[in-house]
């Protein structure tokens, strides 16, 4: 199995970069964000929780997300491996990523970071949201709270993959297929 986290900052491009991944290598994607967005949709109890958290650029609940993770990885046993977009997202989620993984026999590989200069993510994500109809993408203030939240809470993830030696910087600036290769370099070379 191949598992791979795709981590960086909100408006990074995780969720653009992982369609060509999953085409790449045939892997599953995870995206906690996407699995929060589906419960909202569908106004579940869990849904209408999450969303207020959102909407303020907080973090839902780790038990949430871990929970929510472990159901879609169960429900994948024929998997060649896994993409996971938006996961961990605290030390806390990678700890419990990584006894899942290692429950089952599969760990990650490597922990891709795409790397943007801040005022970029901030251009991407409102550019993003004049389509995404999500409503943390509207407001400059919800977006620089994600990024603070990532900076004090999601970042520090790095140095516990580092310690592991699955740690990879990865450029993120530029146009999408030249980041897609640079992802794809890396991924073929590990
Ligand atoms: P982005 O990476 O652009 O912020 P996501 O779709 O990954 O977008 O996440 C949107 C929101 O969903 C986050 O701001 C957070 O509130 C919630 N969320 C997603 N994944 C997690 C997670 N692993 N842990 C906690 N909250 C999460």
């Amino acid at each position: 199995m191949l598992n791979l986290i795709l981590f960086g900052p909100p408006g990074a491009g995780k969720g653009t970069q992982a369609e060509f991944l999953i085409e790449s290598f045939g892997l599953i994607h995870l995206s906690t964000g996407d699995l929060l967005r589906q419960e909202i949709a569908a106004e579940t109890k869990l849904g209408k929780e999450a969303k207020q958290l959102m909407d303020k650029g907080e973090l839902v609940p780790d038990h949430v997300v871990i929970e929510m993770i472990k159901n879609k990885f169960a429900a994948h046993p024929e998997a060649n491996g896994f993409i996971f977009d938006g996961f961990p997202r605290t030390v806390a989620q990678a700890k419990a990523l990584d006894v899942l993984l290692e429950e089952n026999k599969t760990p990650i590989k490597a922990m891709l970071c795409l790397e943007v200069e801040k005022q970029e993510l901030i251009d991407r994500i409102l550019f993003r949201g004049k389509t995404s109809g999500r409503s943390d993408d509207q407001d400059v203030w919800i977006i620089e709270k994600r990024i603070s939240v990532y900076n004090k809470k999601t970042a520090p993830i790095k140095e516990y993959y580092e310690a592991q030696n699955k740690h990879y910087p990865i450029d993120g600036m530029g146009r999408v297929e030249e980041i897609a290769s640079r992802l794809e370099n890396t991924v073929r070379s590990l």
